[in-house]
């Protein structure tokens, strides 16, 4: 069976989190599921490639191997809502985002199948996740925890129009010092390429919300990037180098403004 995640440990307080790329099914689930489940449409494609960059920061990668569709790893255990009354998708998704069944007929998802999925894939992410929060913490004395995602620039059921290209989240200024989203929203406000946007309709999910305790040094922010900024939003999900450069540059340097606030401490 392949590993429920991957991680690569660093050298720097940075660790990146990255639990909606993988792009595994176990057999016994895809042969429930539908073409366009198979399809694996609402990943967080090329996530791993885009920040391939983050090694040379000293970054520490969790990076999840199987599909959000499995269980989703940004939502709680408990399958609450993240977003109460908004439109979202659950801890064992059953629809994609745009509302079509993960399941076929017959064969659909049943709520107790949840605590199985949870032990199976969603706990150990979680359980190497906490540690790696806690190594880095002794290592260093405090955490910094970027959540990286990314999404269609269009999924009418979700938001209206075109996502901004950048979207930021705090939990509202909950999940980081509050010197910290400052400086990165001012990276972001000194540039003209992205459109962008500090906890707008993605203030950051389970991970950031649970893990972000500035007043326990674990500051953690998330990044939902619109896809048509470094890849192609049509089936051939095709990866487009030369956009993501420009793309690449400004992440790496949000990243690094996050490493320089806390060594000016
Ligand atoms: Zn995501």
């Amino acid at each position: 069976m392949t590993p429920i995640y991957e991680l690569i440990r660093g050298t720097s307080p940075l660790i990146i989190s990255m639990p909606h790329s993988g792009l595994e099914l176990p057999a016994e689930l895809a042969e429930r599921m539908t073409p366009v489940a198979k399809s694996l449409k609402d990943t967080d494609w090329h996530i791993p490639q885009l920040y391939d960059f983050v090694k040379e920061l000293g970054a520490t990668v969790i990076k999840a191997n199987y599909s959000r569709y499995v269980v989703d790893l940004n939502r709680p255990a408990s399958g609450e809502s993240l977003y109460p009354g908004q439109a979202t998708t659950g801890t064992c998704p059953v629809i994609t985002f745009e509302d079509e069944p993960l399941y076929l007929a017959g064969k659909e998802f049943t709520d107790t199948e949840l605590p199985q999925r949870i032990a199976a894939y969603w706990q150990p992410y979680h359980y190497a996740l906490a540690a790696e929060i806690e190594r880095v913490k002794t290592e260093h004395g405090f955490c910094l925890l970027y959540d990286a995602h990314s999404i269609r620039s269009h999924v009418p059921r979700l938001f209206e129009g075109e996502l901004p290209t950048l979207n930021l989240g705090t939990a509202r200024g909950e999940s980081c010092d509050s010197e910290l989203s400052e400086k990165l929203e001012s990276v972001l406000a000194g540039q003209s390429q992205f459109q962008w946007v500090a906890n707008g309709r993605f203030v950051g999910g389970y991970i950031t919300r649970h893990y972000g305790q500035p007043d326990n040094g674990v500051h953690a922010v998330q990044m939902e990037l619109a896809q048509s900024a470094y890849m192609a939003e049509d089936d051939s999900n095709a990866y487009l180098p030369e956009k993501a450069a420009v793309l690449q540059a400004l992440l790496r340097q949000l990243l690094q403004t996050m490493l320089q606030w806390r060594s000016g401490h």
